[in-house]
């Protein structure tokens, strides 16, 4: 067997999660191998969709909100350096009824921490966007700042960028480590060998599968269901500037939507979990029920696009934990190996927040969160982060 390649940090995973990390380890001049098995953003990872929101509200969350703030202008700046669009300014509004306290908590939540947010009455809803129709909502909260964003470009300019500033980028399916103690090297399935001080597994949906005993009963990978609508020809309505994206938490389903972004129709889907899902072999094809789903909530909601052509469908997966906090942590009998994942449905605008959180973590031993940790991680499915 050739000897192992030598780094000072190998990162498993080029989702959002993995390549942030491999951008800030390799911020502080070190060297760093990123590995993958299928490629940065492939079709079976989480942050491969078209789109992503980019919200700062979470309710009572601070902390999530928090990271948001943190993370859009990272993201704005690698659109900047690089030239390349990532970030769409839509708008993110909030859809909601009187007994949701959610929206009201985050409201204060937002404007504590500076975020620029507005209440819409159902009146002033329904006057600027006439091309929807809500009447179950007695108003709304509207994030101008937020908006979308462009998620698989955004995961493969920035592994490209890593690339030209010295990662060494390798495709490869790297095998589960065994053992206890300090990890000398890890493996790929194709006999390759790379040595690091540390290891950091950033593997979504997968970290179960890696490490079963462990995580198991703490990462939940469930089948998520997007579809793309045909907007009627030559409309404008449904375009950045004519709608938000929006998401109607009041509602049971809890739809989400995007504007027509780059032609691609109207996007929707419901952040409820589906199934479990295996995330190397699904047959990634939507059920006749969610079409059904989704034809019922336009024809309410959407009256426009009542007979509108799916045009483009996908299955993607959540890969939760019990309540939806991330997990980031050291493997408790691995010393130098670290487990980042648990993104539960909303950790893709995160991506340089948890970077940033790691790496601090690894290279300056910064302060543990609390609520990232293994050991804070509930075995009962409580979903409380949305
Ligand atoms: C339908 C849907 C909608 C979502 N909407 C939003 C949203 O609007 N806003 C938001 O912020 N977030 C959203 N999310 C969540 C977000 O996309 C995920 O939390 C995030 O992408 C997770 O990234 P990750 O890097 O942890 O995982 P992934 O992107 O899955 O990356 C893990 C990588 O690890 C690799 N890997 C696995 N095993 C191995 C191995 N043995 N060796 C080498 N490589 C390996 C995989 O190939 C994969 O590329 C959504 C998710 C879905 C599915």
């Amino acid at each position: 067997m050739p000897s192992a390649k030598n780094y000072d940090f190998v990162v498993i995973g080029a989702g959002v999660f993995g390549a942030w990390i491999a951008y800030f380890l390799r911020q502080s001049g070190a060297r760093v191998c990123l590995l993958d098995a299928y490629g940065p953003a492939n079709s079976r990872a989480s942050s491969s969709g078209e789109t992503r929101i980019m919200r700062m509200g979470y309710g009572q969350d601070e902390l999530y909100t928090r990271w948001a703030a943190r993370s859009l202008p990272l993201w704005q700046q690698l659109s900047e350096q690089t030239g390349v669009e990532l970030f769409r300014k839509t708008g993110v509004l909030w859809l909601s009824n009187d007994a949701d306290t959610h929206v009201e908590t985050m409201l204060s939540v937002l404007q504590r921490c500076g975020i620029s947010a507005n209440r819409l009455s159902a009146g002033e809803i329904a006057q600027r966007y006439p091309q929807l129709s809500f009447a179950d909502i007695t108003g709304g909260v509207l994030e101008p700042e937020s908006g979308v964003l462009m998620a698989r470009r955004s995961v493969q300019l920035l592994v490209r960028e890593l690339i030209k500033d010295g990662v060494e980028y390798l495709t490869g399916a790297v095998i589960p480590p065994q053992g206890q103690g300090k990890l000398n090297h890890i493996e790929t399935i194709q006999h390759v060998s790379v040595s690091g001080g540390a290891y950091i597994f950033a593997c979504g949906a997968w970290l179960p599968k890696l490490f079963p005993a462990l995580l198991a009963g703490h990462i939940h990978p469930t089948w998520q269901e997007v579809f793309f609508l045909g907007v009627p020809a030559g409309s404008r309505e449904f375009e950045i500037g004519c709608m938000p994206a929006w998401l109607h938490h009041s509602h049971t389903e809890r739809p989400y939507v995007l504007p027509d972004i780059e032609n691609r129709g109207l996007k929707i889907s419901f952040d409820r979990h589906g199934p479990q899902i295996d995330p190397d072999t699904a047959l990634r094809v939507v059920s006749r029920q969610s079409i059904e789903l989704v034809q019922q909530y336009l024809s309410e909601h959407v009256p426009a696009l009542r007979h509108a052509p799916i045009v483009e469908t996908r299955v993607c997966q959540y890969e939760n934990t019990a309540n939806g906090d991330f997990l980031i942590d050291l493997h408790p009998e691995l010393e130098n190996v670290w487990l980042v994942g648990g993104g539960s449905g909303h950790g893709f605008k995160h991506g340089p927040a948890v970077g940033n959180y790691v790496s601090g973590r690894i290279l300056h031993n910064a302060s543990p969160e609390p609520r990232v940790s293994l050991a804070a991680k509930p075995s009962m499915t409580l979903r409380t982060v949305f």
